[in-house]
């Protein structure tokens, strides 16, 4: 497990007396922005990430500037305040069997993908839940499965963007990790599969975090290191050079079929080592670690479905803990 102080600074979603608000995060802390904008003479703050985005080159200046700083008046630990989602996407792209290693362990073929274009399904935005938050195992599921994945975050619209130019879109990434439910992949009462909804979808079932971390801190993100332990043993470790389709690629692709927008998310697959590999599933109790080198470590508890509602609401709603969304 890396230090944190490994880890860039980024754009941090905190609850505070129960509403969302944004911090800067660097190095374990985070400062509000509400304070750290008048230390370079701006008094307005955005409400939510996806709003940030619309003048994402300032805050992130602003990031970099009051980062210095870390530890300074205002700035708290961060084991003090409740992360919520990284982003308050509007759409959750997700890419089905993009890694070489990952097709290999679950077709047990060794030859290399034949696909011609990235294959997606949605995530629903609501089932994003934040760092150290709790995802809750639903009832008759056995097979309750991890998958750390790279998340790109949108910036800007996005139609029909040419590979070449697909990083001019983006405004940061962040590690996700995509729980998936794979008893429920398919049905027996249906002649229709995967059941993407069911086996992906579920509430607080999709954690992204901690923090949204500013594409420029992120020089190589086609060589990245992924890493994911649970309980402290490590069942992932892979690269995204092991991508099948590159961002890029992933880029191209989706914007030539809908207009990405700022705050829409893109899940980029997932490398080896996932349970259904391991034939070991997740448990209540358990603590899963998704990390990837220069992003992030997103931290996720694993709770029994009777345990879920308090936790999932605070974890996933944009409203306060209990509230409504
Ligand atoms: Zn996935």
């Amino acid at each position: 497990m890396q230090s944190l102080s490994t880890f860039p600074s980024g754009l941090a979603t905190i609850s505070l007396d129960s509403a969302p608000t944004l911090a800067i995060w660097a190095n374990g802390h985070v400062l509000p922005l509400a304070e750290a904008a008048p230390r370079v003479g701006s008094d307005s703050v955005p409400g939510s990430a996806r709003t940030a985005l619309l003048d994402w080159e300032s805050w992130c200046s602003l990031i970099d500037r009051v980062s210095a700083d870390v530890g300074g008046e205002g700035w708290l630990p961060d084991t003090e305040v409740e992360f919520r989602p990284a982003i308050d996407a509007s759409t959750v792209y997700c890419t089905a069997a993009n890694y070489h290693d990952h097709i290999r362990e679950m077709s047990g073929t060794t030859e290399r993908s034949q696909a011609r274009a990235p294959l997606y399904f949605l995530a629903p935005p609501a089932s994003l839940a934040g760092h150290r938050g709790a995802a809750a195992r639903p009832d008759g599921c056995q097979r309750f499965d991890w998958e750390v994945e790279l998340a790109v975050v949108i910036g800007r619209r996005a139609w029909q963007v040419p590979a070449g130019d697909a990083y001019t879109v983006i405004a940061g990434y962040a590690v996700a990790d995509d729980l998936s439910l794979r008893d429920f992949a398919r049905r027996e009462d249906t002649p229709f599969f995967p059941d993407w909804l069911g086996m992906k979808g579920h509430a607080g079932c999709t954690p992204i975090g901690p923090v949204l971390v500013p594409a420029a801190a992120v020089p190589d993100p086609m060589n990245l290191e992924l890493s994911l332990s649970v309980n402290g043993e490590r069942r992932q470790h892979s690269n995204t050079a092991e991508m099948i389709f590159s961002i890029a690629e992933q880029i191209e692709y989706l914007s030539g079929i809908v207009p990405l927008r700022p705050g829409d998310v893109i899940l980029t697959g997932t490398p080896a080592g996932t349970g259904a590999a391991w034939k070991s599933f997740l448990a209540p109790g358990d603590t899963v670690v998704a990390e990837i080198g220069g992003v992030g470590q997103l931290e996720t508890r694993i709770v029994a479905a009777e345990d879920a509602d308090v936790d999932n609401q605070a974890v996933t709603s944009g409203a306060g803990r209990g509230g409504p969304r």
